[in-house]
């Protein structure tokens, strides 16, 4: 996009996929976004160098805290999400953890939704608690629990747009007031949903988190992850020493005072990034770029495919108790129609008839659906919990989980729906047979 038109128009989602953070390269007229895979850049004069180290100006120093190619991928998602800018990680766990070091030090508490992808379950349990970070888990659906379970040193509201197993919907607007009376911010993991589904920050969120990896790659190639800042939050609020006073790790910067809506998310790549590593590469910046330019498309036929298997599963005798917010009869359904109108996202659960033995007869019959520990693949996923990620839980520990013995996670992906809907009935066929034997 030139400046020219960038000036006079607000382009649609549909575009900015496409075109956000990027010009044809100056150098070269490359029209794709060129993967800058160096791991430092030459400075023009010790001056320059100076100002860049010093952040008088901004200038590529090291790829472990910049890089052009993953500036474009950054720059998009920011876009797309409605933030000020983005700072992308090796990972999304790498991210959650980083958009937390910034604003947490040791003493302080966060309250979480308890419905959270189980790697962040692990991340906040043990990795938060050695850090001398306290954690309140809170059902998600009840904006009363977070109300009660704000202290003192609370720093942070953390959940997930669409929560995991379950399919909680997550009251955004109304977390967000609730987090902002108390002067705090609200992070949003906003993964399953993508920022075509739902924009947190325009529902009051002040950091939006992602697992790359997802959706927003959708190829199952390479594993990443993204913080996006609104940059409208007021870290000076007294709360916030960490952010807004004089941070002995970069010689005495106040980086909230100094760089205003973009404070938090310079600390973030100057101190966190810099000092936690866990950069992503240019080269799968470059590949999350190419899933980026069709998020719509994908996402839409993600939410149709899901809808069909969903329903298909709802009306099917040996499953029961399917998860997907998006069916007419979901508990979750205003929140759906006010959070994600053009759809509940892909990721569900359903119990599938005959326990423990049921479930694993499911995923020996299917053979379209890909069995493995992943979502948001563009190819159909699905998982038995309690044979695999949960495989050393009993059935009691299982049920606390939130997982029954016959739980299987679907991650529908955008084949032609009447292939998986054949597939399953495969697998359903199998199931049947060991009920009878
Ligand atoms: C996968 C996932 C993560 C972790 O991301 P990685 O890229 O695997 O490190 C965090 N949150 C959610 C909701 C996820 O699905």
């Amino acid at each position: 996009m030139s400046d020219r038109v960038e000036q006079d128009r607000a382009f649609g989602f549909e575009t900015r996929q496409l075109h956000a953070g990027q010009r044809p390269d100056p150098n070269t007229g490359a029209r794709a976004v060129p993967i800058f895979q160096t791991t430092s850049y030459v400075f023009e004069d010790p001056e320059s160098a100076a100002a860049y180290f010093n952040l008088q100006e901004y200038g590529n120093t090291y790829s472990r805290i910049m890089n052009p190619t993953v500036a474009v991928f950054e720059e998009r998602v920011a876009n797309l999400e409605g933030g000020a800018g983005g700072v992308a990680f090796a990972s999304g766990i790498a991210a959650q953890a980083a958009a937390l070091f910034t604003l947490l030090q040791p003493g302080d508490h966060v309250v979480s939704s308890s419905a959270l992808y189980g790697g962040t379950v692990n991340q906040f349990k043990h990795l938060l608690r050695k850090m001398n970070v306290e954690l309140s888990w809170v059902d998600p659906d009840s904006p009363d629990a977070w109300r009660g379970a704000v202290r003192e040193n609370t720093k942070a509201f953390f959940g997930e747009t669409i929560g995991n197993p379950g399919g909680n919907v997550l009251d955004i607007e109304t977390l967000a007031s609730i987090a902002h009376k108390h002067q705090l911010p609200l992070i949003v993991d906003n993964t399953f949903a993508t920022p075509y589904l739902c924009r947190p920050i325009e529902w009051g969120a002040d950091i939006v988190v992602h697992s790359a990896t997802k959706f927003i790659g959708g190829h199952g190639t390479s594993i990443g992850g993204v913080v996006v800042e609104a940059g409208t939050f007021d870290w000076s609020n007294g709360r916030f020493p960490v952010v807004a006073d004089p941070s002995p790790a970069y010689h005495g910067l106040q980086f909230h005072e100094t760089f205003g809506t973009y404070g938090y998310l310079m600390k973030l790549r100057a101190e966190t990034l810099r000092d936690l590593g866990g950069a992503l590469s240019p080269f799968n910046a470059f590949l999350f770029l190419q899933g980026l330019e069709t998020l719509s498309l994908r996402m839409q036929r993600h939410v149709e495919n899901a809808g069909a298997v969903a329903a298909f599963l709802e009306s099917h005798e040996l499953a029961s108790n399917v998860t997907y917010a998006g069916l007419p009869g979901s508990s979750y359904r205003p929140l759906v129609e006010k959070y994600l109108p053009g759809g509940a996202g892909a990721v569900f659960s359903f119990d599938c008839a005959g326990g423990r033995q049921g479930g694993q007869d499911l995923i020996r019959g299917v053979s379209l659906w890909s069995h493995l520990a992943n979502v948001g693949d563009a190819k159909s996923l699905i998982i038995h919990p309690a044979s695999t990620t949960h495989r050393q839980l009993s059935d009691a520990e299982l049920a606390a989980a939130g997982v029954g013995p016959g739980t299987v996670r679907l991650s529908v992906g955008t084949e032609s729906v009447d292939d998986l809907l054949w597939d399953l009935s495969q697998g359903f066929a199998f199931v049947e047979k060991g009920l009878t034997t």
